[in-house]
């Protein structure tokens, strides 16, 4: 079954019931969304009361909310060993890990840090030690996200991220987001999935993958940049990224969108029917701009 939906908002008065009505009013049966803003620590308390309101409501509408993610904020860096920063890092990270058990939310993406200069293999190793150390007893699964390598990202290779899982205790508290303008930035040809998934499967193994996010890129295959484009305006194309939606080794995987709004609006409701339609609209950003 099509799993699909886009990252959504998550504010302090309406939480996870607002994530869950923004989603719907987009024709999503799935979402992602960060428990408050991705750059900064603040964050409210949990009102179970919605949370169960929402859980009441998907159910109805049968929408496994076991497949619903949470996105780690980006300030956290478990590859900076400055020991500060790491255990800055490392409190945030198991605060949020709290806060999606209370969500009842069993995945958490998480970008697996960028090595400031440190290099490849102190890296890692401080991404395995932070890790470690927050999935001690959590209920919580974390899925390392494939990058596009800007700067000194990690997590760029399909050899990356298996360094890292062999390092990881638990292997049932981690997996893999494959983000398609990541993998098409860092090099990787997406336009032929299966031979992808076959290396993925190979290296590291196809049964870590819990998530994919779907995004054009606005750059070339290799570019390292990362900026993402709506789906079918960029250099993956539509028809590329519909077979990677479509296909049949990542059914029942959720589709998470992360495409840029267009003139301050979401493009998510527009984007959604295009990929249920399977038909590309080349007058997506107009309508988007002018519906409402
Ligand atoms: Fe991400
Ligand atoms: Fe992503
Ligand atoms: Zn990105």
């Amino acid at each position: 079954m099509l799993i699909i939906g886009s990252h959504v908002g998550f504010n302090k008065d309406n939480q996870l019931l607002g994530s869950l009505n923004e989603a719907l009013s987009y024709g999503a049966n799935t979402f992602m969304f960060y428990t408050g803003a991705p750059q900064n620590t603040t964050r409210g308390k949990i009102i179970d009361e919605l949370t169960l309101q929402a859980m009441q409501i998907m159910k109805e509408m049968k929408i496994d909310y076991s497949k619903v993610i949470v996105h780690a904020p980006y300030i956290i860096n478990l590859a900076n060993g400055d020991i500060e920063k790491f255990s800055f890092s490392v409190r945030f990270l198991k605060e949020e890990i709290e806060r999606c058990s209370q969500l009842g939310v069993k995945y958490m993406v998480l970008h697996p840090g960028s090595h400031v200069g440190l290099g490849i293999d102190e890296g890692i190793n401080n991404i395995i030690r932070g890790l470690n150390e927050v999935l001690k007893d959590s209920p919580v699964t974390i899925l390392l996200e494939t990058m596009a390598g800007k700067g000194t990202e990690l997590g760029r290779s399909f050899e990356e991220i298996k360094r890292i899982i062999d390092g990881i205790e638990d292997k049932d508290r981690i997996g893999v987001c494959l983000d398609t303008c990541h993998l098409h930035d860092a090099g990787y040809d997406v336009t032929n999935f299966d031979k992808l998934l076959d290396e993925f499967d190979d290296k590291v193994g196809l049964h870590y993958v819990k998530c994919i996010h779907i995004n054009d890129s606005k750059n070339i295959c290799g570019s390292h940049k990362d900026r993402h484009e709506n789906i079918g305006f960029g250099h993956i194309g539509f028809e590329h990224l519909i077979s990677i939606i479509y296909n049949e080794r990542l059914d029942d995987i959720p589709k998470i969108l992360e495409t840029p709004y267009i003139d301050d609006k979401p493009p998510y409701k527009e984007e959604i029917e295009m990929i249920r339609t399977r038909h590309f609209d080349e007058k997506l950003k107009e309508n988007v701009v002018s519906n409402e």
